[in-house]
């Protein structure tokens, strides 16, 4: 079985800062990105708040950047999905596509984290025919259509903008009588004249047929029912870590995000080390995820010049 000094979980910008980090340390690191290589960064748009780039990046181009910055160094970048994982001991064992064992003397974490659904039996029946939960992936489809945008975060905000610009209209349906965004991102929607936000709302059901989503069936929370016509369906209601092969092994909170010891990238078990999304339930910004990444780097070094 193949073992490397340092094997890394992840092909986002916590993952690949983890790798150019480790590679400049020598530790040989092996990097795993699974099937959506550059993680979440590459379903945006333009990131205009990473510093370093004046006229703002796309989230792909940064993604390549830094992948190419890792590789260039030395990290080995390996596309495979981890299927399973043993972190009794050292080194602990990770299976790569159900097949693949690889064993690792130091693991950092850095599988990010993804989109969550409302959880309607509706919702479902209409995935892909109407319902999406990436604006920037399928927006392209609604051109001059009505959708609607579900969730008031700076993901639904930066959706509905991005779908405002494409689309004839854009609601965007939100729970209580605020939004939770940044007040730039607030700003933003409030200004955009396509965008009409259906306060204190929640969705009941999908509405479709054989073509896909139709509608939208809502309702007040003053307990009034009513339907939207829409073509397009986009959830923006925030995400769950990816942390669920590794929660046997290592702490998680009750959100399933992986704890780690004070300002460092540590988990409970000696030797593993998470960074990113899959440990951060706060900022899960590009740039906080590429900083944990360099800690877990940092620390992974750390930990093998002791032990
Ligand atoms: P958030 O958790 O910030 O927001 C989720 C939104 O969805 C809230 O408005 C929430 O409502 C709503 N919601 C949650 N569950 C439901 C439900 N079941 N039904 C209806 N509405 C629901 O998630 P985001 O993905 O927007 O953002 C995550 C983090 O990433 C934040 O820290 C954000 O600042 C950051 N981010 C930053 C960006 C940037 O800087 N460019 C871009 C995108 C995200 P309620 O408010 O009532 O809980």
């Amino acid at each position: 079985m193949e073992t490397v000094k340092c094997l890394i979980i992840g092909g986002g910008p916590a993952g690949y800062t983890a790798a150019v980090y480790a590679a400049r340390a020598d530790l040989s690191p092996v990097l795993y990105e699974g099937v959506q290589p550059g993680g979440q960064l590459t379903t945006t748009t333009d990131i205009e708040n990473y510093p370093g780039f004046e006229n703002g990046i796309s989230g792909p181009a940064l993604m390549e950047n830094m992948k190419a910055q890792a590789a260039r160094l030395g990290a080995d970048i390996r596309t495979g999905t981890v299927t399973g994982a043993d972190l009794s001991e050292r080194p602990f064992r990770i299976v790569i596509d159900g097949s693949t064992e690889i064993a690792a003397e130091t693991l950092v974490i850095a599988t990010g984290a993804t989109a969550k659904y409302l959880g309607l039996p509706s919702e479902k029946k209409y995935m892909g025919l109407g319902v999406s939960a990436c604006a920037t992936c399928d927006g392209f489809f609604y051109r001059k259509k009505i959708v609607a945008v579900v969730g008031g975060g700076d993901t639904a905000c930066e959706e509905a903008s991005y779908l405002a610009g494409l689309c004839k209209k854009v609601y965007m349906i939100v729970r209580r009588d605020a939004l939770r965004a940044s007040q730039a991102m607030q700003d933003r929607v409030m200004s955009t004249e396509n965008i009409e936000i259906l306060w204190n709302c929640n969705t009941k059901e999908v509405l479709g047929d054989d073509s896909g989503v139709t509608g939208v069936r809502l309702e007040g929370n003053d307990g009034n029912t009513f339907d939207i016509a829409v073509d397009g369906f986009f959830l923006a209601i925030g995400h769950h870590p990816n942390s669920e092969l590794f929660s046997q092994w290592v702490a998680v909170d009750n959100g399933g995000y992986i704890i780690t010891d004070g300002k460092t990238s540590a988990t409970n078990v000696p030797g593993v080390f998470a960074a990113g999304d899959v440990q951060d339930p706060l900022y899960r910004q590009a740039i906080t995820a590429a900083a944990s990444g360099c800690r877990a780097a940092i620390d992974a070094e750390k930990f093998l010049k002791a032990n």
